[in-house]
């Protein structure tokens, strides 16, 4: 069964665009998955604790069949091999994977919250996906153009 599923990468430390790149190509390498759409980059003000470096983020399309776990622990290991540290929420990190949708799946378990319980609430995150897909629906959110809309300036620049 192929799902359509959305990701958000995000960088701030270690050469941070080589890691989005690098990182695309490891979910690339994923078996049986592929990447459909890449956003542009873009450079975005760090949120919450804010005296740390600028972020690089963007967003894919992957079209593939795997489960939402096996997915989930395939990215993780894929932050693990890129260096990262897991400590606290909001603090610097070589990369960040967050499944933003899984077709039209709502879904919550102690691992794995899809969509992304913050996504709609981040520029960062809405606006590289708007510019793959316009049409987007947010499960129990709303149309991703609305989303987009009612957003603050969070200070997010195509690169
Ligand atoms: P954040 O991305 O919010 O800064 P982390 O990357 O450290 O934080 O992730 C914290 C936890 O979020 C992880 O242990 C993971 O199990 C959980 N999580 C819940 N839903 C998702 C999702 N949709 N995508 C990625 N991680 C998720
Ligand atoms: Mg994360």
């Amino acid at each position: 069964f192929m799902s359509k599923i959305y990701i958000a990468l995000g960088s701030n430390l270690d050469e941070p665009s080589e890691q989005i790149y690098k990182a695309i190509n490891l979910i690339d390498a994923i078996d049986d998955l592929s990447v459909t759409h890449i956003s542009s980059l873009y450079k975005t003000k760090p949120i919450g604790k804010i005296d740390q470096p600028d972020f690089i983020n963007a967003a894919i399309e992957v079209e593939g069949d795997i489960s939402p776990e096996n997915l989930h622990a395939a990215l993780q290991d894929i932050e693990t091999q890129a260096g990262r540290i897991r400590k606290e929420l909001n603090e610097p990190r070589t990369l960040d994977l967050d499944i933003l949708l899984i077709d039209d799946l709502i879904m919550k378990t102690k691992k794995l919250t899809v969509p992304h319980p913050r996504m709609h609430q981040r520029q960062f995150v809405i606006v590289p996906l708007f510019e793959i897909n316009q049409k987007l629906n947010i499960p129990g959110i709303g149309p991703i153009n609305k989303i987009l809309k009612s957003l603050p300036d969070q200070g997010v620049v195509k690169i």
